[in-house]
């Protein structure tokens, strides 16, 4: 019922009860039930409903007394009169008393309902008394539904421990707290902190148990995801076969901030003051070494690891230096190759990453992973001997295409030098001897000694499996040497060379006699797709620059082409369409490219010829002003 409500018919029960107590002989004491009406008003809730009603009824109770009888007859109608006010003013009282025990109830309520955490009370038989509104929200039953029911039962508590011992330790000390597990109304599971405290009566009795749950289903997530990575992260470093060590490098930045040089001046620095990097390698502590590092480093345990720790680096090895410049100049990660002494005195080749700290002030987690590259070394180093040994056999027939070529090279000088020495002695054989004449012609004979002497050098060099060398070097060079090479072969299948460089090509870093080879391959091999052929016979040769980066050559020629089924093979091992071919050629130069940085290609129109792309970085540490 409403205020209004509540107002209007306690008014009209005062008003009957006046009218019943003035109008009819009733000799019991009708005003009493003027309670009634107070007690109506005491339900808005309102304390001055209360004493409003209260004087409405006193007023009214002593109206009719004294309308009703006369004042000389005081004895027995002026003894109920005073019982009726009496009964009304017990009532008022305890109904004030009732009325501001609510309202501290109310208040303390209001502020249980701010709370973050769920609460609620329960009588000693576990029923639920007060329940608030977070409690409301997270649980998801309303206060109506929520009072009147069994706590354990509502939200199907799982507890940490038998539910009696709780129980006995709450009476014990007065307090519980533990983590336990409450189902929402829509079925999920949340964990919580559970605080309990015991209520008492005002003689020391429990009453009841006030219940303080924090939600902490997330915290607990995210904690147990935490444990879970953390063991996840444990097997990775303790079961993995690639070598992880755990360093702190805080010292190792103090002494870095302390040197009086930084950024660029930094590795010239450390290259001056090995004594400073020995002495910073002593400053990176170990925390953790895994078991596989420990053996590739032929550590029995991580304390004999850490122990010699300064052993396991050559009295040469620079990737130390190399690292701490990486981490001086705030790189995420730095990764290097170097060789690992062995506790037993042999040697490991490895390939390690540093991961630093991306924060420049968390120094203390900087891990290394290391991994053993024996293994692949000596397959690379095998690959690279069975490499020289084909490219060896390819040059070796190339040359049997090319010994033409060099028996007429060496035949030129081999010829003038005959002429020469014979028109010296002609001059010897004078009645006077032209000396002049004949040191001029001595002279002849020694330059094209000379110059037969390098030609035999030069194939000598060709012919040689020497290993690959990194020089820097002008193509322009190079073409000219291997169209030398060359020349005499396609001039005997009257094939026309052309060739056209840009100027002013930057160098590029390789080896002379593997790139001079590549050409000598192509340019044969365009050579012989044309011999025989019908019509013009021309090869053109193209050196110039793609986007400033990259040097690019074509070898072009106006032969039979490629058919389009041979394109894919073309590059394979041991591809050939010739009688006597070997198949090696391509293969080899195509490798030879790559091992450069570069790549080879061919495009062809079947019947219009074939043209080879070769393209190569320019050396950058020549190409930098
Ligand atoms: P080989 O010369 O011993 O056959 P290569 O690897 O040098 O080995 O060449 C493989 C094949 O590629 C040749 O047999 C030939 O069919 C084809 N080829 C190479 N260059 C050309 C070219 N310029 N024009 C047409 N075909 C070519």
């Amino acid at each position: 019922m409403s205020r209004a409500g509540l107002r209007f018919w306690s008014a009209v029960l005062a008003f009957a009860v006046f009218m019943v107590d003035v109008l009819t002989p009733l000799e019991g004491a009708v005003a009493v039930l003027y309670v009634v009406a107070i007690l109506l008003a005491a339900r808005t809730n309102r304390r001055n409903d209360i004493i409003i009603a209260a004087a409405g009824c006193i007023v009214l109770t002593v109206s009719a007394y004294l309308t009703s009888h006369d004042l000389h007859e005081i004895a027995s109608p002026a003894l109920r009169a005073l019982v009726s006010l009496a009964a009304i003013g017990v009532t008022t009282l305890l109904v004030l008393q009732n009325h501001a025990a609510t309202t501290r109830l109310a208040a303390q309520a209001r502020l249980l309902n701010l709370s973050h955490d769920m609460i609620f009370v329960r009588d000693r038989g576990g029923v639920i008394t007060f329940w608030n509104k977070t409690a409301e929200q997270t649980y998801g039953w309303s206060t109506e539904e929520a009072l009147g029911q069994l706590a354990d039962k509502l939200l199907r508590t799982s507890y940490p421990d038998r539910r009696e011992a709780i129980e006995a330790s709450l009476l014990d000390s007065g307090r519980w707290e533990g983590r336990v597990e409450q189902r929402t109304k829509a079925g999920a599971v949340l964990t919580v902190d559970a605080r309990w405290a015991l209520q008492h009566d005002h003689l020391g009795k429990p009453v009841g148990v006030l219940e303080t749950h924090t939600d902490v289903t997330d915290r607990v997530a995210a904690h147990n995801a935490l444990v879970q990575s953390e063991q996840r992260y444990r097997r990775m470093f303790d079961a993995s076969r690639i070598g992880v060590v755990e360093e702190d490098w805080s010292g190792l930045r103090t002494a870095l901030d302390a040197l009086p040089s930084r950024g660029a001046d930094l590795r010239d620095y450390l290259a001056r003051h090995p004594d400073f990097v020995r002495h910073a390698r002593g400053l990176a502590r170990i925390i953790d070494v895994n078991p596989a590092l420990q053996k590739m480093a032929g550590a029995s345990s991580s304390a004999a690891f850490i122990e010699n720790v300064d052993k396991l680096l050559g009295e040469n090895d620079r990737s130390f230096l190399d690292a701490l410049v990486a981490f001086a100049q705030g790189e995420r990660f730095h990764e290097g190759e170097t060789e690992l002494v062995r506790l037993d005195g042999g040697k490991v080749p490895v390939l390690f990453t540093i991961t630093f700290s991306p924060r420049s002030d968390d120094d203390h987690d900087v891990l290394v992973f290391v991994v053993d590259i024996t293994e692949r070394k000596q397959a690379h180093d095998a690959l690279l001997a069975a490499q020289a040994e084909l490219a060896h056999a390819a040059r070796v027939a190339t040359l049997g295409e090319l010994s033409a070529s060099i028996a007429h090279e060496v035949n030129q000088p081999l010829a003038a030098i005959v002429t020469s020495g014979e028109a010296g002695l002609r001059w010897l054989r004078r009645d006077v001897p032209d000396l002049k004449e004949v040191a001029t012609t001595i002279g002849h004979v020694v330059a094209q000694g000379r110059r037969a002497s390098e030609i035999v050098t030069r194939i000598r060099t060709f012919l040689k499996k020497a290993p690959a060398q990194q020089d820097v070097l002008q193509i322009g060079e190079i073409i000219a040497e291997a169209t030398a090479l060359v020349a005499r072969e396609l001039a005997k299948d009257d094939v026309a060379l052309i060739v056209e460089t840009a100027r002013d090509l930057p160098p590029v870093r390789g080896d002379r006699i593997q790139l001079q080879q590549v050409l000598v391959n192509l340019l044969v091999n365009a050579g012989q797709a044309m011999s025989g052929r019908p019509g013009s016979r021309t090869i053109t040769l193209r050196a110039g620059t793609v986007d400033g980066e990259t040097l690019a050559i074509t070898v072009q020629d106006s032969g039979p082409g490629i058919q389009p089924d041979d394109l894919p093979r073309l590059f394979d091992p041991f591809f050939t369409t010739k009688d006597g071919g070997m198949g090696m050629g391509l293969a080899i130069c195509r490798t030879t490219v790559e091992a450069h940085g570069g790549r080879l290609s061919v495009a062809s129109t079947p019947g219009s010829g074939a043209t080879f792309h070769l393209t190569l970085p320019y050396s950058q540490e020549h190409a930098l002003p």
